[in-house]
């Protein structure tokens, strides 16, 4: 009876291990390199869901008149997103033909599909602007009660301080890649979104950011050699343009 129990308890231990060991795949700028898709669409949203990765990252910024579009680079066609009206962007069409998304319709299509949206805060021109952009966002995420499944991350300290102070029980993970682990947590900070070789010269990182608690994604892993090391280094999360083989790596 005693030896069943402990065979029982160690084979529990083990799938537990292995279940915390389980590293997941976020589509960067969603599910983009496939048919009809482009990089922060809303079909890469869809196909990210459809591939049944843990989450689909994508870009927010803030138009000169306080519109939150979905967009990874600073300008479009020329015009600089921070310093253009939404009415003079509205009319563009990003690669695969859809209209700029903004963060409403974004959300919205996100709300009704079974995928974590990983929604970047892009660093803006001031601080103030930054502030005003991140309660902005997370208003919008608290009123259509998406915080279990939006997590946030930003290049920006000032926005990830941010963050803290208004929603303080999400996931905010800093992407710069210059502070150790449990000095972000001190912050309230709790996780870490590194580029891959800043992981792979910081090994320790990772079990410094596991023993605080915290969660460790890195980007953006694309070559399967690297897939695997970061995988055998039980990384929380790859995020990458492929996530059908990174999936295929992880099962
Ligand atoms: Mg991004």
């Amino acid at each position: 009876m005693a030896k069943r129990f402990w065979i029982g308890a160690v084979t529990l231990m083990i799938c537990l291990a292995n279940m915390q060991a389980q590293t997941q795949v976020i589509a960067h700028r969603g599910f983009w390199k496939t048919e009809g898709s482009a990089q922060n669409s809303i079909t890469a949203l869809e196909k990210a869901a459809e591939a049944q990765v843990y989450g689909s990252e994508f870009d927010v910024q803030m138009t000169i008149d306080g519109k939150l579009v979905v967009n990874h680079d600073s300008s479009i066609e020329g015009m600089i997103v921070t310093e253009t009206s939404y009415k003079q962007l509205r009319t563009l069409r990003i690669k695969n033909g859809e209209q700029l998304p903004t963060l409403k319709k974004y959300l919205k299509r996100g709300k009704k599909l079974d995928i974590k949206l990983i929604l970047e805060i892009k660093p803006l021109t001031t601080p103030e602007m930054e502030c005003q952009a991140t309660a902005k966002i997370v208003k919008m995420v608290k009123r259509m009660r998406l915080e279990e499944q939006v997590e946030y991350i930003s290049f920006s300290m000032n926005v990830c301080e941010q963050l803290v102070k208004l929603t303080p029980t999400s996931e905010i993970a800093y992407l710069n890649g210059d502070i150790a682990p449990a000095a972000l947590k001190a912050k309230g900070i709790n996780g870490i979104d590194y580029r891959y070789n800043v992981i792979t010269e910081h090994p320790e990182w990772v079990e410094e950011a596991h023993r605080e608690g915290m969660k460790v994604n890195v980007w953006t892993v694309n070559k399967e050699d690297l897939m695997k090391r970061l995988i055998d280094m039980k990384v929380d999360y790859i995020t990458t343009d492929h996530p059908l083989e990174a999936k295929a790596m992880t099962k």
